[in-house]
């Protein structure tokens, strides 16, 4: 890896990044490690962020203070981590400023051993700044921030790289991705979310080891994908992750299932799973949350519907549902690291989108939908995939709607669903203590 003697370092008069911008916790612990005798950086996507004008997601800070001194200086601080300790301070509302001693070089296997071996396995020696923004995944990724001077600090090249728009690893691709495979979703990711370009070199390493990523640790794996359907930025990142041969290590049946079928063809399951994560991404860059539930069971989705597709039944009954969709749900979860219980809770809703396309009656099968605990996680995906197919968007209003009135005064259910054709008749009120049973579940 070719070392950078002298970094670039670039003024606080010559570069944008105002402390305003910074969370008044990060600039606390920046300051007292600072005034403590210490190095203190703002290091990562904090400094790539504010750098774009962009909000960052999290404050990360770098310091050659080791994780005992960071302990003594903050009372709200804990160590966490066994291989390579960091102390997590902790402020009001739950908000955690990680401070991490700076790292040294991971230890790799020797490049001439075989390519299996290159896997990080240790990683858990203090280093100097350079070597922490070595070891970093991408250049626009190792940029500091240094609270002494507000100067920014580049070892790796990342201010060229930001201006240039270009994700570019730091250090041999071939090597880098392989010590990581995790890596080459990062990429994707990062390309997508800022619009940036992976360079050809990085493309060409990823083409060449996207197997490797099978290799990966699941949970590893599962958290980067919940984190892509997070971001408001889903569908151009599983295009990309398509098209670069990578949806087809991590989740082969899906990629089989989406081969060849774009946004914007007409029907079949493919069109859908892009225009469900083309709604998704729109909901959640107007602000609104989705339990990961929701994300998770759209990527069921389009296997659950080919399955029962291939079973060759034009409505499907729920004995058949069920039976494919623990086959469908079973695989999936096991290529990802996802919980038992999400798993479950993913069966759950993805089951009761069947039921909610039919009217809500006033009978018992209705109250126990509405009142199963992951209901608002299930229409919330009624929801998504009624927008995305524009179709049974009605159904889902009259859905909200009782919704609404149940969780208003708990006894919404004691006359019958808002008027709805055919099927309103008046009916006779329940007594007394059944409701104030369901109102008393409802409130918890
Ligand atoms: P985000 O905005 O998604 O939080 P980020 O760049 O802050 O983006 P994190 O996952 O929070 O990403 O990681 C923080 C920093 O740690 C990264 O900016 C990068 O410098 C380093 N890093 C994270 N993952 C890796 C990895 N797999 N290999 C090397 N460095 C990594
Ligand atoms: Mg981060």
């Amino acid at each position: 890896m070719a070392e950078t003697a002298h970094p670039i370092i670039r003024p606080r008069s010559e570069h944008p990044v105002s402390r305003d911008a910074i969370d008044p916790d990060a600039l606390k612990v920046l300051y007292r490690l600072k005034h403590s005798g210490y190095r203190a950086y703002l290091v990562g996507g904090s400094v790539r962020d504010l750098l774009l004008g962009r909000r960052p997601k999290d404050f990360d800070v770098g310091t050659d203070a080791r994780p005992e001194e960071i302990r003594a200086l903050f009372r709200n601080s804990r160590l966490i981590g066994r291989r390579f300790r960091l102390a997590h301070i902790l402020f009001r509302g739950g908000k955690v400023i990680e401070v991490a001693t700076f790292r040294g070089r991971p230890e790799t296997a020797e490049p001439s051993e075989p390519a299996d071996d290159l896997l990080v396995v240790s990683d858990n020696t203090y280093g100097t700044p350079e070597e922490d923004a070595l070891r970093r995944d991408f250049t626009v990724n190792g940029l500091f921030y240094n609270i002494a001077d507000f100067s920014v600090i580049d070892f790796v090249g990342g201010l060229a790289d930001l201006d240039a728009g270009l994700i570019r690893t730091i250090g041999d691709p071939d090597l880098r991705f392989r010590e990581d495979p995790v890596r080459m979703l990062r990429a994707v990711e990062f390309s997508t979310r800022l619009s940036f370009a992976i360079t050809p070199r990085d493309y060409a390493a990823i083409q060449r080891h996207r197997r490797e990523l099978a290799k990966s640790a699941a949970p590893r794996v599962t958290d980067e994908i919940a984190a892509i359907l997070r971001g408001g930025q889903a569908l151009p990142t599983f295009l990309l992750l398509r098209e670069m041969g990578l949806l087809e290590v991590l989740l082969p049946e899906l990629a089989a299932e989406l081969s060849g079928i774009d946004p914007g063809h007409s029907g079949g399951a493919g069109h859908a799973f892009w225009s469900l994560l083309e709604v998704l991404d729109a909901e959640r860059r107007r602000g609104r949350q989705f339990d990961d539930v929701v994300s998770f069971a759209i990527l069921v989705w389009p296997l659950l519907r080919a399955a029962v597709r291939r079973a060759g039944r034009p409505s499907p009954e729920p004995a058949l549902v069920l039976t494919r969709l623990n086959e469908t749900a079973d695989s999936f979860a096991l290529r990802l690291a996802l919980p038992n219980a999400l798993l479950h809770r993913v069966k759950a809703i993805l089951f009761a989108q069947e039921k909610l396309r039919a009217r809500p009656e006033w009978k018992a099968s209705t109250r126990r939908l509405l009142f199963q605990a992951d209901f608002p996680a299930a229409l919330d995906l009624f929801e998504v995939a009624a927008m995305a197919l524009g179709r049974d968007l009605n159904r889902f209003r009259e859905w909200d709607a009782l919704r609404h009135r149940v969780s208003q005064d708990g006894s919404g259910l004691a006359s019958p669903p808002a008027p709805s054709g055919a099927s309103a008749k008046p009916r006779r009120r329940r007594r007394g203590p059944r409701r104030r049973r369901i109102g008393v579940r409802r409130t918890n």
